[in-house]
């Protein structure tokens, strides 16, 4: 079959129309039955570069041959994260109305850089970000928009914090070989995401500015120490720019007290960015609020649909109250760039670095409309249920420890004997979620708690019912009768 019989050399749209049913099939098959492929490949480093042509094909081949490939060479060696087993890291799930979202996104190929090269993408994202941002009980001035990461958004929301000083003219001047510029100090707990540093780094605040801000015995930062901490810095001299509390930490899930945090960063005017990239979904919930409360004080906020609300990687949605001063930041208008109603629209790349801006806002729409808030609530409070349970589950076992608590639908535990010390008891948990990995069924991924080897369960894949954890249960107490071995 000769694929490109027309002019463009695009595929005749007869044959796409074609092709797309069959990929919009494999998808619908893949959902149905992937719960039967490990997680994890079975494949080392190379394996998959090794099946490729080292060079792009000169001549054109058929989207047969292109989709066989995929089937042969992409899909083996794939982690799936799109897997009711996939239980590591945070768990995350591309739902079907969420993939239509992105089908019908990458059709239209709007390119939302100002409102008039993308009047509907544009529109539509400060709509959906409205939606949930009064789903999630934020205030209604806040203004939101949509970033690839959280990574990107907490950098973002650094600059902001930093621009919020226009007396020390970073825009204009910028930061090096200046004696009139103070070291500026960012503030974060220990437990807080490495996208933290990274952001700061990136901004040329320096790595070892960034105060990491003891945490309490339920890995919750210390505010308290974050006000001794800010004090000290400002006595010798330095510039407290801002204060990052984490809603949901990586490791743990923990939740600062957003509160306390609030009341140290408006006595000291410093900058309170919230990352809430996983567990922020979970302020949907009436019965998880005390956990959120006070992040309405922030000046910014991150959290991610791509996380925990059913919406394919990527979009991640970013929230200030202080839109004015991010804008400041970034905002750089050439006149190439010029248009008659600038002065009356949003034009979103005043809001950050990137100026082509893909319409992630169609996705989260398809998925807010297609569950309804009441449909989004239930599945989450569903994992966090599953979470209990499984907690329950450990607590109960002899030999094995719960290592957190858990506030929404991750579980941090391990197999700790009495009699096993705490050096044996790191070893044996490291070769238990091994080989429970190995058996391909389930994902779950590790942190260090108190130092030690802590194997965590995290629930969020939209298909991840009780038999996938009972699963990862029988895989891991089987695991540790292999342990004398
Ligand atoms: N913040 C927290 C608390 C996270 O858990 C993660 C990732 O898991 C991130 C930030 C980074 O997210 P992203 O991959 O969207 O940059």
């Amino acid at each position: 079959m000769t694929p490109t019989n027309n002019e463009t050399g695009d595929l005749p749209l007869d044959e796409f129309r074609r092709e797309g049913h069959k990929v919009v099939d494999w998808i619908t098959d893949y959902l149905a039955g992937n719960a039967t492929m490990p997680v994890v490949p079975r494949i080392a480093p190379g394996d998959v570069a090794a099946r490729l042509p080292a060079s792009a094909p000169e001549q054109p081949e058929s989207l047969e041959t292109i989709l066989g490939d995929f089937e042969r060479i992409i899909v083996p060696g794939t982690t799936h994260w799109n897997h009711p087993g996939f239980m590591a890291y945070f768990a995350i799930s591309a739902s079907t109305p969420g993939i239509l979202g992105e089908m019908l996104a990458a059709g239209l190929d709007s390119n939302a850089m100002l409102w008039k090269t993308g009047p509907a993408a544009t529109e539509l994202e400060l709509r959906v970000m409205s939606w949930l941002r009064q789903a999630m009980g934020l205030p209604d001035e806040w203004f939101g928009l949509i970033n690839d990461t959280a990574s990107i958004s907490t950098m973002l929301a650094l600059a902001a914090a930093r621009e919020a000083h226009p007396e020390l003219r970073v825009r204009d001047e910028g930061m090096a070989g200046r004696a009139d510029m103070p070291v500026l100090r960012v503030y974060t707990s220990e437990q807080s995401h490495s996208s933290v540093d990274k952001g700061a780094i990136t901004l040329g605040i320096g790595q070892r500015n960034i105060v990491h801000v003891p945490v309490d015995d339920e890995f919750r930062m210390r505010a308290d120490v974050l006000g001794e901490l800010i004090a000290e810095d400002r006595e010798a001299g330095m510039l407290p720019m801002a204060a990052v509390a984490t809603l949901g930490t990586t490791s743990t899930s923990s939740v600062d007290p957003v509160a306390e945090i609030a009341d140290v960063c408006e006595r000291e005017r410093v900058w309170l960015h919230v990352d809430a990239s996983y567990a922020g979904v979970a302020a949907m919930l009436p019965e998880m609020r005390h956990h959120f409360v006070g992040m309405e004080r922030a000046d910014s906020l991150v959290v991610n649909p791509h996380k925990w609300l059913f919406t394919p990687v990527d979009i991640s949605a970013m929230y200030t109250r202080r839109p004015e001063v991010l804008k400041r930041a970034f905002s750089l208008v050439p006149e190439y760039l010029i248009t008659h109603e600038q002065d009356q629209v949003v034009n979103l790349m005043d809001y950050g670095i990137q100026l082509g801006r893909r319409f992630r806002a169609l996705k989260l729409w398809f998925v807010m409309r297609a569950f309804g808030l009441e449909g989004l609530r239930s599945r989450l409070r569903h994992h966090c249920e599953l979470a209990q349970r499984f907690a329950a589950a450990v607590r109960e076992e002899p030999g094995w420890v719960v290592m957190a608590p858990v506030p929404f639908s991750l579980v941090c535990f391990r197999y700790a004997p009495s009699g096993m010390s705490d050096d044996e008891a790191d070893a044996a948990n490291q070769r238990i979620l091994d080989e429970v990995n190995a058996a391909g069924d389930v994902f779950l991924s590790h942190t260090k708690l108190h130092g030690r080897f802590t194997i965590r369960l995290a629930i969020g894949n939209i298909r991840t019912e009780w038999e996938h954890i009972a699963r990862a249960w029988e895989l891991l107490r089987a695991a540790t009768g292999a342990l004398a071995a």
